[in-house]
């Protein structure tokens, strides 16, 4: 199994996240996408990486809600070590007017900028979007930048979904939330989304999904998620495994 969008580096984790990527890979999940966050997450994202080479690839980009008055100079630093290789994909990037609305343009200004550094390098992108669609899409459609995009930890409805492939046909991460009580609309949505269409995610440490729901997230809990989806789908836990690991495969070109 593969968990596409993990933060295992994060501070929530004493020791680095290595224990955590050790108990993943013991739970069978055996491939981790680590997305980048901002200029203080690098360090710590590459140590993890390089602790497990096999078993990890990075992605790098500034996330929505880390954008602020230096975010050019902090982008052309990520755009630099995306030049060097060795990253699988552009993220997370996106747009985010749940925490903060003052920062709107400059967040549609980075999300445009990192779409075409992902344009330029042929690199999938990593979109976190957040009460934010109809400004996530404008910028998708005006740069229509011709790469796999993920909608990461996407818990939009059966109208989100048919809105979003009005501008562009991306995968859709499915975390924890799914396992929900109440997240009925990513449930009903599933179906519609369809197999082909989605990848396993965490988004750890946060929305851990049940029964560890409120705990601190981690890869291996990526396995619930699975079994939730084929669950819903009607599907069996080891066919929903082997269709999102070929996505996942397909995706980040893995
Ligand atoms: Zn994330």
């Amino acid at each position: 199994m593969i968990d596409t969008h993990t933060h295992p580096y994060l501070e929530q984790f004493e020791d680095g996240g290595a224990e955590a990527v050790r108990r993943a890979i013991d739970a069978g999940v055996t491939h981790l996408v680590l997305p980048n966050v901002d200029g203080s997450s690098i360090a710590p994202m590459k140590r993890l990486h390089s602790i497990f080479p096999e078993h990890t690839s990075m992605a790098m980009g500034l996330h929505p809600t880390e954008v602020g008055e230096d975010w050019e100079s902090v982008v052309d630093d990520m755009e630099r070590f995306l030049d060097t290789g060795g990253y699988v994909g552009v993220g997370e990037v996106g747009m985010d007017l749940y925490w903060d609305k003052s920062r709107k343009e400059e967040q549609m200004q980075a999300f445009g900028r990192q779409l075409r550094i992902a344009e330029r390098l042929k690199l999938p992108v990593i979109i976190h979007c957040r009460e934010a669609l109809d400004e996530t899409l404008e910028v998708i459609g005006s740069v229509n930048p011709g790469v796999p995009l993920i909608f990461h930890s996407f818990t939009g409805s059966v109208e989100d979904v048919e809105k979003i492939r009005k501008i562009c046909n991306p995968m859709f991460g499915i975390n924890g939330v799914v396992t929900f009580k109440n997240a009925h609309s990513i449930r009903e949505a599933l179906p519609i989304i369809g197999q082909d269409n989605i990848l396993l995610e965490t988004d750890a440490p946060y929305l851990a999904p049940v029964p560890y729901r409120g705990k601190r997230n981690e890869p291996a809990y990526v396995v619930s998620t699975c079994k939730k989806v084929a669950e819903v789908l009607g599907l069996s836990a080891e066919k929903v495994e082997a269709i999102t690991d070929r996505n996942a495969i397909h995706t980040f070109n893995l």
